[in-house]
């Protein structure tokens, strides 16, 4: 059965960037027949606040994206546990020690001498003597071994990746306060839970190229990966300072209607035109991922108001 999952943090409200993501993985799932998770990404829990899950959850369901369970990440964290055990015994993940100043310090010097900032591994080199008298010190943080070879998959949007695995560093999925990191939930959740197709904005590929082989190491099926530009300004200036207000929540206060937001993001960045369409089944049958390109999109907040008037005629 076709997968997906929207699996935002609810450390904010959602905002139109967010809904592209989404709203492409619920059509994908509708269009199939499949099923819709809304998976709420809340292992940081400083940052992670109710009332942001129940905004999350009224803007969905205002825009009629409605999902057919509801997973929470702050519950799974024995399984979690399980899978690093899992890790270790497979000799996949090692514990280090360096503190983030010693971290920032290596990657300014290797950027000095003009190599890529990655990890060097040295906590592998520790002796079990230097290992135990770092412990005491300090607490430890764990992280994946990757497999220093190339990893390609064939995006659902971008087409054949490739990535140099020994250009990036060994993800910590572990913090040294015991926080369990987006990453090793992820892979965790996307396996137990059957997810066949992710869909999330470009700025994932390289966390995709270390996922895809840690779900091999826990036994999973990897999904079908697809990764969407990002939205950029009218004037292709980028938008993540201007995201928290461009948040769903104004544009329903605003008088935005559903259908017209949706029938536009459905289609903006694609090379289908932009079609006013009156009910969702229509936004779902006339969706197609493939037709969708990789170049930054340009979103101008000020086109929902000519589609929304638009719509509120026809329905007057
Ligand atoms: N919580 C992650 C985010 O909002 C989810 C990314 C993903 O789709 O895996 O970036």
């Amino acid at each position: 059965m076709t997968t997906t999952r929207f699996a935002p943090s609810p450390t904010g409200y959602l905002h139109i960037g967010n809904l592209r993501t989404a709203l492409f993985n619920f059509l994908i799932a509708r269009q199939a027949g499949g099923e819709f998770i809304l998976r709420i990404d809340d292992t940081d829990p400083e940052r992670s606040k109710p009332e942001y899950v129940d905004g999350i959850k009224r803007d969905l369901e205002w825009l009629g994206l409605h999902w057919d369970r509801v997973e929470h990440q702050s519950a799974r964290f024995e399984r979690y546990a399980e899978v690093a055990d899992q890790l270790r015994h497979k000799g996949l993940f090692y514990e280090c020690f360096e503190t983030p100043l010693e971290l920032d310090l290596k990657r300014k010097k290797q950027l000095n001498m003009g190599k890529p900032p990655v990890y060097d591994r040295s906590a592998l080199a520790l002796s079990d003597a230097e290992r135990e008298a770092l412990s005491i010190e300090r607490a430890g943080h764990w992280r994946f071994m990757l497999d220093q070879s190339r990893i390609e998959w064939t995006d659902g949007i971008l087409g054949g990746i490739s990535i140099d695995a020994a250009s990036v560093s060994d993800p910590v999925l572990i913090r040294g306060d015991g926080q369990v990191l987006y990453t090793l939930a992820s892979i965790c959740d996307d396996t137990d839970m059957g997810v066949t197709h992710v869909v999330r904005g470009s700025d994932h590929v390289t966390n995709t190229a270390t996922q895809i082989q840690m779900i091999r190491a826990i036994g999973g099926t990897v999904p079908s990966f697809s990764h969407h530009s990002l939205l950029t300004g009218p004037k292709g200036e980028g938008l993540s300072k201007r995201l928290g207000s461009l948040a769903l929540r104004d544009m329903r206060d605003a008088g935005i209607q559903p259908m017209a937001l949706l029938s536009y993001l459905a289609r903006l960045g694609s090379s289908d035109p932009i079609e006013l369409r009156g009910v969702m089944e229509e936004i779902i049958s006339g969706f197609n991922l493939t037709k969708f390109g990789s170049a930054p999109t340009k979103f101008d907040e000020a086109d929902l108001i000519p589609i929304t008037a638009k719509y509120l005629k026809i329905i007057s």
